[in-house]
């Protein structure tokens, strides 16, 4: 392969898949009613336009994070390199933990990663609770047809006669009722005359099954709850796992992806849209389920229970704390859309659990900024600097490149001024060995400025310096005839005192000091690193005006955004968003 040659778009089974149904024109026939619906819906209904049809369902019950994205990068780029649609569905068919609050953060979430549910014309947003309607109906068409029955056991009870992986279960008592008695104590159910747990209804499948999840499963729970969408409508709700074929089917899904975990539940899927096509309520061809493995990360918890458990105790500030592995917190710590799909594309799909470096997220960021992200100065920990035979009234002006990759960038300017911020460890009195910073009488160059030559330092009563002196060499300005002919081995990064304008610097490690804060049974919450982030005071080019859109790299230091909530022109906040380097990898 040549250099020039694009990076190809690495292939994986689901493509595989995906190219084998095109080509052998397994999903011919597939028709579109304009929205999602049952067969009935389809009847003259036209060819549909999209060649397949993927989603991405999230339960609006948290905030997004990044394995999430890894599932809409997967489904939405699918979609889109095969003409197919993604719908964004909210499988909200759990009264409980769910809340408009989520829907929107979770909607932001999707379009700010730069994805569109929008195809001809239509919007592809669904929600589940709009088919509860539908999903009933199939209920009672199960029922009649004898493949579900209401069951009056206690929950306790179902759970012990379903055996175990090396026991068949038994039989309910209330199996072989007549499908005339079920249908009637569904409608009792659904009317509100029976409390939570007196009854459910379960599929008729084997109760002594192989796969645990076919001994006949629960469709229908009782659960008198307000639902954030449905209100007071509907006090029996249907399981996910029948849930989830229906909607994928109500809406033409074609490839249902989703993560390991449910491979044991594909059998009970077929189950349900093979039943349900038999009895002519769905059409052919019925959506396919394929799992692929989820995205874990070191040092990173993605389960939302526990994300919720740190925003609601307090360890981090919400949802968007920068530290948090949300998409709303990546954000506000910088990470861009594009460093997100380049991440998730290189992390690749596949079939086996694995657990990705959290490094691998920071080198895509990068890659993805390093060719655009403005450089600047910035000085985190500051000492000053007196250049001694310097002009005390005088700014020199200084140039140098916005982005030494794109001329076309062009150039800024600074001000050299008598009195400079430096990093307080850009000085020492004493050198170690290979320290080419300043020290008394050791020559450096201050970028894009003057070779400068250190006399010496002033310290207050407790010793602690505060200022260091220097004298400069007029002929050796940067940029001018000559000014390389003093060779100095060391070159420190300065603003001028006068001009820098004061800002607040967030600089965030890990927030779990374990790279596994999830395994086994350790409790993740012990695993804290109290200190994931530092704040200090200092120093910022002037110039450098900090909006949170606008990404820097700070020489020497690594890239920043302006935090969203608490920068102000007058007193800029800015996050680190990553080092240069690798830092993380080398601790080992
Ligand atoms: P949690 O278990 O933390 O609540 P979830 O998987 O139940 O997460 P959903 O809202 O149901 O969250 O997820 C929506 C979609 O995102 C699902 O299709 C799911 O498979 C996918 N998904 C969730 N987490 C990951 C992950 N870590 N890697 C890849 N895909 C994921
Ligand atoms: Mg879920």
């Amino acid at each position: 392969m040549t250099s020039e040659s694009a990076t190809p778009v690495a292939t994986n089974f689901l493509r595989n898949i995906i190219e084998s149904d095109l080509a052998a024109g397994r999903l011919q026939g597939k028709r579109w009613a304009g929205q999602p619906g049952p067969a009935s819906a389809l009847a003259g209904a036209h060819a549909d336009p999209a060649r397949i049809r993927t989603r991405f369902p999230p339960e609006p019950n948290g905030y997004l994070h990044i394995g999430h994205a890894k599932s809409i990068c997967l489904n939405f780029g699918l979609a889109r390199d095969y003409g197919g649609i993604c719908h964004l569905r909210f499988d909200d068919t759990n009264p409980e933990k769910e809340e408009q609050e989520y829907v929107d953060a979770i909607i932001d979430a999707v379009k700010w990663l730069g994805f569109s549910w929008t195809a001809h014309g239509t919007e592809h947003l669904y929600f589940a609770s709009n088919y509860f309607p539908v999903m009933y109906g199939f209920a009672e068409a199960l029922i009649t047809a004898g493949h579900a029955y209401v069951d009056e056991q206690s929950p306790e009870t179902m759970r012990a006669m379903r055996g175990t992986l090396t026991d068949a279960g038994q039989n309910s008592p209330w199996r072989n009722r007549p499908a005339q008695e079920s249908l009637q104590l569904l409608r009792e159910m659904r009317d509100g005359m029976h409390p939570d747990g007196s009854m459910a209804l379960r599929a008729r499948i084997d109760m002594s099954a192989p796969n645990i999840n076919l001994r006949d499963p629960v469709l229908y729970r009782i659960r008198h709850a307000a639902h954030h969408r449905t209100g007071n409508d509907w006090c029996i709700y249907p399981m996910y796992a029948w849930a989830h074929p229906v909607e994928d089917a109500l809406e033409g899904i074609t490839h249902s992806i989703c993560t390991l975990e449910f491979e044991d539940q594909r059998p009970f899927y077929d189950w349900t849209l093979n039943r349900l096509e038999e009895l002519g309520q769905l059409a052919r061809p019925l959506p396919h389920q394929y799992e692929f493995a989820r995205l874990n990360m070191s040092y990173v918890v993605t389960s939302k229970r526990k994300l919720l458990q740190l925003v609601k105790e307090g360890h981090v500030n919400g949802w968007d704390d920068p530290r948090m592995p949300t998409l709303a917190g990546l954000r506000r710590r910088g990470y861009t859309p594009a460093a997100l799909r380049l991440f998730c594309e290189r992390t690749g799909i596949s079939k086996s659990n694995s657990r990705i470096d959290y490094s691998l997220l920071e080198q895509a960021l990068r890659e993805e900024q390093d060719p655009v992200a403005l450089r600047s100065v910035a000085i985190l920990n500051p000492v000053k600097l007196v250049i001694t035979n310097f002009p005390e009234d005088q700014a020199e002006p200084c140039h140098a490149p916005r982005n030494p990759h794109d001329p076309s960038a062009g150039s800024r300017e600074f001000p050299f001024t008598r009195e400079l911020w430096i990093e307080r460890d850009d000085f020492v009195e004493v050198p170690p060995k290979k320290y080419f910073r300043l020290f008394p009488g050791n020559t450096v160059r201050l970028k894009y400025g003057y070779v400068v030559t250190c006399t010496g330092c002033v310290k207050d009563e407790s010793g602690r310096i505060t200022e260091v002196h220097a004298e400069y060499n007029p002929d050796t300005k940067s940029g001018t005839p000559g000014s390389n002919l003093v060779k100095v081995k060391g070159t420190i990064t300065w603003v001028s005192a006068d001009h820098a304008i004061a800002a607040e610097f967030r600089l965030y490690d890990r927030l779990f000091s374990t790279p596994f804060p999830d395994a086994g049974d350790s409790d993740f919450l012990s695993c804290l690193n109290p200190h994931s982030v530092q704040t200090v005071q200092g120093w910022l080019e002037p110039g450098s005006i900090a909006t949170p859109d606008v990404m820097w790299q700070f020489e020497r230091l690594g890239y920043f955004v302006a935090d969203a909530i608490d920068s102000t022109a007058e007193k800029p906040v800015l996050n680190r968003t990553t080092t240069l380097k690798d830092t993380w990898a080398d601790e080992g």
